[in-house]
Protein backbone atom coordinates (compact mmCIF):
# COMPACT_ATOMS: atom_id res chain seq x y z
CA UNK A 1 0.00 0.00 0.00
CA UNK A 2 2.95 2.45 -0.90
CA UNK A 3 1.33 4.66 -2.78
CA UNK A 4 -1.57 6.05 -0.85
CA UNK A 5 -2.27 9.03 -0.46
CA UNK A 6 -3.53 10.51 3.15
CA UNK A 7 -5.50 13.65 3.91
CA UNK A 8 -5.25 14.27 7.67
CA UNK A 9 -7.36 16.78 8.91
CA UNK A 10 -5.68 19.09 11.57
CA UNK A 11 -2.53 19.78 12.46
CA UNK A 12 -2.25 18.50 16.42
CA UNK A 13 -0.27 16.71 18.03
CA UNK A 14 -2.16 13.60 16.89
CA UNK A 15 -2.39 14.83 13.08
CA UNK A 16 1.33 15.83 12.83
CA UNK A 17 2.30 12.71 14.35
CA UNK A 18 0.99 10.59 11.99
CA UNK A 19 1.96 12.83 9.48
CA UNK A 20 5.63 11.81 10.48
CA UNK A 21 4.76 8.31 10.81
CA UNK A 22 3.58 7.76 7.51
CA UNK A 23 6.14 9.80 5.78
CA UNK A 24 9.10 7.88 7.54
CA UNK A 25 6.65 4.75 5.94
CA UNK A 26 6.97 6.04 2.35
CA UNK A 27 3.76 7.44 2.04
CA UNK A 28 2.09 10.68 1.10
CA UNK A 29 0.46 12.81 3.23
CA UNK A 30 -1.57 16.02 3.18
CA UNK A 31 -2.30 17.96 6.38
CA UNK A 32 -5.12 20.59 6.75
CA UNK A 33 -4.70 22.99 9.41
CA UNK A 34 -7.54 25.68 9.93
CA UNK A 35 -5.13 27.85 11.74
CA UNK A 36 -3.09 30.03 10.03
CA UNK A 37 0.29 29.52 11.69
CA UNK A 38 1.28 27.23 14.43
CA UNK A 39 0.99 29.60 17.56
CA UNK A 40 2.67 28.94 21.15
CA UNK A 41 -0.16 27.69 22.57
CA UNK A 42 -0.96 25.55 25.90
CA UNK A 43 0.84 25.21 29.02
CA UNK A 44 3.04 21.76 29.26
CA UNK A 45 2.61 18.00 28.73
CA UNK A 46 3.55 14.63 30.59
CA UNK A 47 4.57 12.11 28.36
CA UNK A 48 4.15 8.95 30.01
CA UNK A 49 6.39 5.73 29.10
CA UNK A 50 4.42 4.75 26.61
CA UNK A 51 3.97 8.40 25.22
CA UNK A 52 7.81 8.34 24.43
CA UNK A 53 7.46 4.88 23.36
CA UNK A 54 5.34 6.05 20.09
CA UNK A 55 7.31 8.45 19.68
CA UNK A 56 10.76 6.25 19.09
CA UNK A 57 8.52 4.71 16.65
CA UNK A 58 7.18 6.79 15.01
CA UNK A 59 10.12 8.52 14.66
CA UNK A 60 13.51 7.79 16.79
CA UNK A 61 14.84 10.83 15.47
CA UNK A 62 11.65 12.76 17.06
CA UNK A 63 11.86 10.70 20.14
CA UNK A 64 15.47 11.72 20.73
CA UNK A 65 14.90 15.07 20.50
CA UNK A 66 12.00 15.27 23.19
CA UNK A 67 14.16 13.46 25.76
CA UNK A 68 16.54 16.40 24.88
CA UNK A 69 14.43 18.97 24.90
CA UNK A 70 12.11 18.18 27.79
CA UNK A 71 12.39 17.17 31.44
CA UNK A 72 13.27 13.09 31.64
CA UNK A 73 12.27 11.70 35.19
CA UNK A 74 15.92 10.14 34.87
CA UNK A 75 16.50 13.80 35.91
CA UNK A 76 14.70 13.96 38.76
CA UNK A 77 16.42 14.48 42.11
CA UNK A 78 13.61 13.45 44.18
CA UNK A 79 10.82 11.46 44.01
CA UNK A 80 7.50 13.05 43.44
CA UNK A 81 5.10 13.79 46.54
CA UNK A 82 1.27 13.58 47.00
CA UNK A 83 0.10 15.07 49.16
CA UNK A 84 -3.26 16.38 50.90
CA UNK A 85 -4.57 19.94 50.60
CA UNK A 86 -3.00 20.42 54.14
CA UNK A 87 0.28 18.97 53.20
CA UNK A 88 -0.15 15.41 54.55
CA UNK A 89 2.25 13.36 52.30
CA UNK A 90 -0.23 10.56 51.11
CA UNK A 91 2.13 8.87 48.51
CA UNK A 92 5.06 9.56 47.10
CA UNK A 93 6.10 8.14 43.51
CA UNK A 94 10.08 6.97 42.60
CA UNK A 95 10.19 8.00 38.91
CA UNK A 96 13.85 7.50 38.05
CA UNK A 97 13.20 3.62 37.69
CA UNK A 98 11.11 4.39 34.83
CA UNK A 99 13.42 3.88 31.98
CA UNK A 100 14.07 -0.03 33.72
CA UNK A 101 10.91 -0.59 34.57
CA UNK A 102 8.85 0.65 31.57
CA UNK A 103 11.62 0.69 28.47
CA UNK A 104 10.87 5.01 28.24
CA UNK A 105 11.23 7.43 31.08
CA UNK A 106 8.21 9.82 31.92
CA UNK A 107 9.35 13.45 30.01
CA UNK A 108 7.89 16.57 31.15
CA UNK A 109 7.67 19.43 28.00
CA UNK A 110 6.05 22.49 27.64
CA UNK A 111 3.23 21.87 24.75
CA UNK A 112 4.83 24.27 22.43
CA UNK A 113 7.84 22.95 22.77
CA UNK A 114 6.25 19.56 21.70
CA UNK A 115 4.55 21.18 19.12
CA UNK A 116 7.57 22.68 17.50
CA UNK A 117 9.45 19.34 17.45
CA UNK A 118 6.40 17.82 15.52
CA UNK A 119 6.60 20.54 12.76
CA UNK A 120 10.65 20.06 12.60
CA UNK A 121 10.13 16.51 12.23
CA UNK A 122 7.31 16.89 9.54
CA UNK A 123 9.94 19.57 7.40
CA UNK A 124 12.34 16.96 7.82
CA UNK A 125 13.43 15.02 4.08
CA UNK A 126 11.90 11.30 4.55
CA UNK A 127 12.79 8.11 2.87
CA UNK A 128 10.67 8.46 0.16
CA UNK A 129 6.91 10.04 1.40
CA UNK A 130 6.30 13.69 1.82
CA UNK A 131 4.27 15.58 3.85
CA UNK A 132 2.65 19.26 2.99
CA UNK A 133 0.86 21.34 5.47
CA UNK A 134 -2.17 23.86 4.73
CA UNK A 135 -2.62 26.46 6.66
CA UNK A 136 -6.04 28.49 7.02
CA UNK A 137 -7.58 25.38 5.61
CA UNK A 138 -10.61 24.55 7.53
CA UNK A 139 -12.69 21.23 6.67
CA UNK A 140 -16.48 21.42 7.00
CA UNK A 141 -17.19 17.84 5.08
CA UNK A 142 -15.35 14.58 4.18
CA UNK A 143 -16.90 11.62 1.55
CA UNK A 144 -16.06 8.70 2.21
CA UNK A 145 -18.61 6.03 1.18
CA UNK A 146 -17.39 2.69 -0.40
CA UNK A 147 -13.98 3.71 -1.98
CA UNK A 148 -14.41 7.77 -1.83
CA UNK A 149 -12.08 9.87 0.20
CA UNK A 150 -12.34 13.61 -0.10
CA UNK A 151 -12.57 16.40 2.23
CA UNK A 152 -14.38 19.80 1.27
CA UNK A 153 -12.69 23.16 2.82
CA UNK A 154 -14.69 26.16 3.76
CA UNK A 155 -13.13 28.19 0.55
CA UNK A 156 -15.08 25.57 -1.42
CA UNK A 157 -12.29 23.26 -2.50
CA UNK A 158 -12.67 19.51 -2.22
CA UNK A 159 -9.39 17.68 -2.47
CA UNK A 160 -9.50 13.72 -3.17
CA UNK A 161 -7.02 10.79 -1.39
CA UNK A 162 -7.39 7.39 -0.72
CA UNK A 163 -8.14 7.50 3.29
CA UNK A 164 -9.38 10.81 5.49
CA UNK A 165 -7.82 10.66 8.93
CA UNK A 166 -9.69 12.97 10.97
CA UNK A 167 -7.40 14.23 13.85
CA UNK A 168 -9.55 17.52 14.51
CA UNK A 169 -9.00 17.52 18.59
CA UNK A 170 -11.80 17.51 21.13
CA UNK A 171 -14.21 19.27 18.81
CA UNK A 172 -14.21 17.19 16.04
CA UNK A 173 -16.09 18.27 12.86
CA UNK A 174 -16.04 14.77 11.51
CA UNK A 175 -16.83 12.98 14.45
CA UNK A 176 -20.55 13.03 13.96
CA UNK A 177 -19.81 11.84 10.53
CA UNK A 178 -18.56 8.76 12.13
CA UNK A 179 -20.95 8.54 14.81
CA UNK A 180 -24.12 10.56 14.30
CA UNK A 181 -24.95 10.47 18.13
CA UNK A 182 -21.95 11.08 19.91
CA UNK A 183 -21.84 14.45 22.42
CA UNK A 184 -19.21 15.91 24.34
CA UNK A 185 -19.77 16.32 28.23
CA UNK A 186 -18.77 18.93 30.28
CA UNK A 187 -16.15 17.68 33.13
CA UNK A 188 -14.48 20.77 34.68
CA UNK A 189 -12.35 23.54 34.25
CA UNK A 190 -8.68 23.64 33.86
CA UNK A 191 -6.29 26.39 34.61
CA UNK A 192 -2.95 26.20 33.50
CA UNK A 193 0.27 27.77 33.76
CA UNK A 194 4.46 28.04 33.21
CA UNK A 195 6.17 28.91 36.69
CA UNK A 196 9.32 29.05 38.28
CA UNK A 197 10.10 25.67 39.73
CA UNK A 198 9.94 26.17 43.45
CA UNK A 199 12.63 25.41 46.12
CA UNK A 200 10.63 22.45 47.46
CA UNK A 201 9.74 19.47 45.40
CA UNK A 202 10.58 20.96 42.56
CA UNK A 203 10.62 18.40 39.76
CA UNK A 204 6.56 18.62 40.45
CA UNK A 205 4.22 17.81 43.10
CA UNK A 206 0.98 16.71 43.42
CA UNK A 207 -1.80 18.52 45.75
CA UNK A 208 -5.38 17.16 46.48
CA UNK A 209 -8.19 18.88 48.17
CA UNK A 210 -11.82 19.01 48.34
CA UNK A 211 -13.26 19.80 44.78
CA UNK A 212 -10.23 19.72 42.50
CA UNK A 213 -6.48 18.44 42.31
CA UNK A 214 -3.12 20.02 41.59
CA UNK A 215 -0.32 18.89 39.34
CA UNK A 216 3.08 20.44 38.82
CA UNK A 217 5.55 18.97 36.90
CA UNK A 218 9.39 20.47 35.70
CA UNK A 219 10.03 20.42 31.75
CA UNK A 220 13.76 22.33 32.05
CA UNK A 221 16.31 23.76 34.31
CA UNK A 222 14.06 26.53 35.79
CA UNK A 223 10.17 25.99 34.62
CA UNK A 224 7.73 23.74 35.43
CA UNK A 225 3.71 23.43 33.72
CA UNK A 226 0.98 23.25 36.53
CA UNK A 227 -2.46 22.59 36.37
CA UNK A 228 -5.48 23.01 38.71
CA UNK A 229 -8.74 21.26 38.01
CA UNK A 230 -11.68 23.56 38.83
CA UNK A 231 -15.19 22.42 39.65
CA UNK A 232 -17.72 25.23 38.27
CA UNK A 233 -20.34 26.25 35.98
CA UNK A 234 -19.38 25.46 32.26
CA UNK A 235 -17.87 28.80 30.98
CA UNK A 236 -17.53 30.45 34.16
CA UNK A 237 -14.05 30.52 34.45
CA UNK A 238 -13.10 31.14 30.80
CA UNK A 239 -14.73 34.31 30.47
CA UNK A 240 -13.12 35.69 33.30
CA UNK A 241 -9.26 36.02 31.35
CA UNK A 242 -6.35 34.96 32.96
CA UNK A 243 -5.23 37.90 35.66
CA UNK A 244 -8.81 37.19 37.18
CA UNK A 245 -8.79 33.36 36.79
CA UNK A 246 -5.24 33.52 38.72
CA UNK A 247 -6.34 35.77 41.57
CA UNK A 248 -9.44 33.44 41.95
CA UNK A 249 -7.33 30.48 41.86
CA UNK A 250 -5.58 31.91 44.79
CA UNK A 251 -8.40 33.26 46.68
CA UNK A 252 -9.75 29.89 45.85
CA UNK A 253 -6.95 27.13 46.80
CA UNK A 254 -4.48 30.24 48.88
CA UNK A 255 -4.44 28.30 51.45
CA UNK A 256 -3.09 24.66 50.94
CA UNK A 257 0.02 24.07 50.95
CA UNK A 258 3.24 25.18 49.91
CA UNK A 259 4.53 25.24 47.31
CA UNK A 260 0.85 25.73 45.56
CA UNK A 261 0.14 29.51 46.38
CA UNK A 262 4.17 30.56 45.54
CA UNK A 263 4.08 28.33 42.47
CA UNK A 264 0.50 30.30 41.06
CA UNK A 265 1.68 33.35 42.72
CA UNK A 266 4.41 33.68 40.66
CA UNK A 267 3.23 33.26 37.44
CA UNK A 268 2.96 35.79 34.90
CA UNK A 269 -0.28 35.90 33.72
CA UNK A 270 0.75 35.83 30.32
CA UNK A 271 1.31 32.23 31.00
CA UNK A 272 -2.02 30.89 32.16
CA UNK A 273 -4.16 29.55 29.55
CA UNK A 274 -7.94 28.30 30.67
CA UNK A 275 -9.88 25.84 29.57
CA UNK A 276 -13.47 24.00 29.88
CA UNK A 277 -12.61 20.34 29.33
CA UNK A 278 -14.82 17.94 27.98
CA UNK A 279 -14.83 13.93 27.39
CA UNK A 280 -17.13 11.66 25.72
CA UNK A 281 -18.27 8.23 26.51
CA UNK A 282 -16.62 5.88 24.53
CA UNK A 283 -17.15 5.67 20.66
CA UNK A 284 -18.66 2.30 19.37
CA UNK A 285 -17.21 3.11 15.34
CA UNK A 286 -14.02 4.73 15.20
CA UNK A 287 -14.38 4.57 11.15
CA UNK A 288 -16.92 4.24 8.35
CA UNK A 289 -15.36 3.91 4.70
CA UNK A 290 -12.61 5.34 4.20
CA UNK A 291 -13.08 8.38 6.93
CA UNK A 292 -11.10 7.61 10.64
CA UNK A 293 -10.77 8.89 13.77
CA UNK A 294 -7.49 9.68 15.56
CA UNK A 295 -6.52 11.70 19.18
CA UNK A 296 -8.95 13.81 21.06
CA UNK A 297 -11.42 13.42 18.11
CA UNK A 298 -11.87 9.32 18.18
CA UNK A 299 -11.67 9.59 22.45
CA UNK A 300 -11.94 13.23 24.58
CA UNK A 301 -10.70 12.25 27.47
CA UNK A 302 -9.80 14.63 30.77
CA UNK A 303 -6.34 15.41 32.17
CA UNK A 304 -6.78 12.90 34.79
CA UNK A 305 -4.24 10.27 34.20
CA UNK A 306 -2.34 12.64 31.97
CA UNK A 307 -3.35 10.49 28.76
CA UNK A 308 -5.02 12.60 26.11
CA UNK A 309 -1.59 13.78 24.19
CA UNK A 310 -0.32 9.91 25.04
CA UNK A 311 -3.08 8.29 23.28
CA UNK A 312 -2.90 10.79 20.69
CA UNK A 313 0.75 9.27 19.51
CA UNK A 314 0.20 5.67 20.64
CA UNK A 315 -2.64 6.22 17.69
CA UNK A 316 -0.45 7.73 15.18
CA UNK A 317 2.30 5.35 16.05
CA UNK A 318 -0.25 2.66 15.62
CA UNK A 319 -2.26 3.53 12.20
CA UNK A 320 1.40 4.74 10.66
CA UNK A 321 2.30 1.25 11.08
CA UNK A 322 -1.24 -0.37 9.93
CA UNK A 323 -1.51 1.81 6.79
CA UNK A 324 1.99 1.50 6.02
CA UNK A 325 1.62 -2.67 5.94
CA UNK A 326 -1.80 -4.10 5.38
CA UNK A 327 -2.58 -5.35 1.82
CA UNK A 328 -6.00 -2.99 1.57
CA UNK A 329 -6.78 0.49 3.14
CA UNK A 330 -10.13 -1.54 4.67
CA UNK A 331 -8.26 -4.03 6.62
CA UNK A 332 -5.48 -1.19 7.65
CA UNK A 333 -8.85 0.56 9.57
CA UNK A 334 -10.47 -2.27 11.11
CA UNK A 335 -7.11 -3.28 12.45
CA UNK A 336 -6.64 -0.10 13.66
CA UNK A 337 -10.43 0.55 14.98
CA UNK A 338 -10.20 -3.28 17.53
CA UNK A 339 -6.72 -2.72 18.65
CA UNK A 340 -6.93 0.85 19.44
CA UNK A 341 -10.74 1.45 20.67
CA UNK A 342 -10.02 -1.60 22.93
CA UNK A 343 -7.26 0.37 24.55
CA UNK A 344 -8.53 4.07 24.35
CA UNK A 345 -12.31 3.15 25.96
CA UNK A 346 -11.17 1.71 28.83
CA UNK A 347 -8.87 4.46 29.68
CA UNK A 348 -11.58 6.69 29.08
CA UNK A 349 -14.01 4.68 31.44
CA UNK A 350 -10.80 5.06 34.28
CA UNK A 351 -10.61 8.66 33.82
CA UNK A 352 -14.32 9.31 34.30
CA UNK A 353 -14.12 7.43 36.94
CA UNK A 354 -11.25 9.53 39.24
CA UNK A 355 -12.97 12.33 37.49
CA UNK A 356 -15.74 11.84 39.52
CA UNK A 357 -13.53 10.89 42.77
CA UNK A 358 -10.92 13.59 42.41
CA UNK A 359 -14.04 16.19 41.84
CA UNK A 360 -15.80 15.19 44.92
CA UNK A 361 -17.51 18.23 47.73
CA UNK A 362 -18.65 15.28 50.13
CA UNK A 363 -16.01 15.30 52.85
CA UNK A 364 -16.89 11.57 53.51
CA UNK A 365 -16.10 10.55 49.61
CA UNK A 366 -12.62 13.19 50.12
CA UNK A 367 -11.65 11.37 52.99
CA UNK A 368 -11.91 8.09 51.22
CA UNK A 369 -10.42 9.32 48.17
CA UNK A 370 -6.94 10.49 50.38
CA UNK A 371 -7.36 6.75 51.98
CA UNK A 372 -7.41 4.74 48.87
CA UNK A 373 -4.52 6.48 47.41
CA UNK A 374 -2.40 6.77 50.41
CA UNK A 375 -3.52 2.78 50.94
CA UNK A 376 -2.84 1.54 47.43
CA UNK A 377 -0.72 -1.41 47.48
CA UNK A 378 2.50 -1.33 45.40
CA UNK A 379 1.04 -4.13 43.34
CA UNK A 380 -2.35 -2.12 42.58
CA UNK A 381 -0.51 0.70 41.56
CA UNK A 382 1.83 -1.18 39.17
CA UNK A 383 -0.98 -2.89 37.96
CA UNK A 384 -2.35 0.57 36.80
CA UNK A 385 1.21 1.58 35.61
CA UNK A 386 1.04 -1.98 33.45
CA UNK A 387 -1.79 -0.93 31.98
CA UNK A 388 -0.87 2.70 31.02
CA UNK A 389 3.00 2.57 30.70
CA UNK A 390 3.86 -0.95 29.91
CA UNK A 391 1.97 -0.51 26.56
CA UNK A 392 4.71 -0.84 23.98
CA UNK A 393 3.55 0.23 20.32
C1 LIG B 1 -4.80 24.97 22.41
C2 LIG B 1 -4.66 23.69 23.18
C3 LIG B 1 -3.91 23.66 24.34
C4 LIG B 1 -3.77 22.48 25.06
N1 LIG B 1 -2.97 22.48 26.16
C5 LIG B 1 -2.74 21.34 26.83
C6 LIG B 1 -1.85 21.33 27.93
O1 LIG B 1 -1.31 22.36 28.30
N2 LIG B 1 -1.62 20.14 28.57
C7 LIG B 1 -2.22 18.98 28.18
O2 LIG B 1 -1.96 17.91 28.76
N3 LIG B 1 -3.08 18.95 27.15
C8 LIG B 1 -3.35 20.10 26.46
N4 LIG B 1 -4.20 20.07 25.42
C9 LIG B 1 -4.85 18.76 25.10
C10 LIG B 1 -3.89 17.78 24.45
O3 LIG B 1 -2.98 18.57 23.77
C11 LIG B 1 -4.71 16.82 23.57
O4 LIG B 1 -5.15 15.70 24.30
C12 LIG B 1 -3.86 16.33 22.43
O5 LIG B 1 -3.33 17.48 21.82
C13 LIG B 1 -4.68 15.50 21.46
O6 LIG B 1 -4.14 15.66 20.17
P1 LIG B 1 -5.09 15.84 18.92
O7 LIG B 1 -4.15 15.92 17.76
O8 LIG B 1 -6.13 14.81 18.93
O9 LIG B 1 -5.84 17.23 19.10
P2 LIG B 1 -5.26 18.72 19.11
O10 LIG B 1 -3.85 18.72 19.53
O11 LIG B 1 -6.26 19.51 19.84
O12 LIG B 1 -5.28 19.14 17.56
C14 LIG B 1 -6.44 19.30 16.78
C15 LIG B 1 -6.06 20.21 15.63
O13 LIG B 1 -7.10 20.20 14.66
C16 LIG B 1 -7.33 21.51 14.19
N5 LIG B 1 -8.71 21.54 13.68
C17 LIG B 1 -9.85 21.40 14.40
N6 LIG B 1 -10.93 21.40 13.59
C18 LIG B 1 -10.45 21.53 12.33
C19 LIG B 1 -11.10 21.57 11.06
N7 LIG B 1 -12.43 21.49 10.93
N8 LIG B 1 -10.32 21.70 9.95
C20 LIG B 1 -8.96 21.79 10.05
N9 LIG B 1 -8.30 21.75 11.25
C21 LIG B 1 -9.05 21.60 12.37
C22 LIG B 1 -7.07 22.38 15.41
O14 LIG B 1 -6.81 23.73 15.06
C23 LIG B 1 -5.88 21.67 16.03
O15 LIG B 1 -4.66 22.16 15.51
C24 LIG B 1 -4.39 21.25 24.65
C25 LIG B 1 -5.16 21.31 23.47
C26 LIG B 1 -5.28 22.50 22.73
C27 LIG B 1 -6.06 22.54 21.43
Amino acid sequence: MGTARVLVVGGGIGGLALAVGLRERGLDVEVFERAASFGNTGSGIELTPNGVKSLDRISPWLGARVRETGWPSTRHRDSMPILSSDGRLLKSRDLAGFPDKWGAPLVGILRAELHRLLVQAVQRPGPGGSVTVHHNARVTAADCAGEAASVRLADGRTVHGDVVVAADGVRSTLRTTVVPEARTRYLFTSVRGIAKRPAEHSDGFVLVGPAGHFFAEAVDETRLFWTATVKAAEGSWPVKGAERAKADLLELWGDWAQPLPDTVASTDPADIVVTDVHDCAPLARWHTGRLVLLGDAAHPIGPVLGQGANMALEDAAFLSDALARARDIGTALRTYERARSRRANKIVHHSRLIARLGHTTNPVAGWIRDLVIRSLKRREETYRDKQLFGYTP
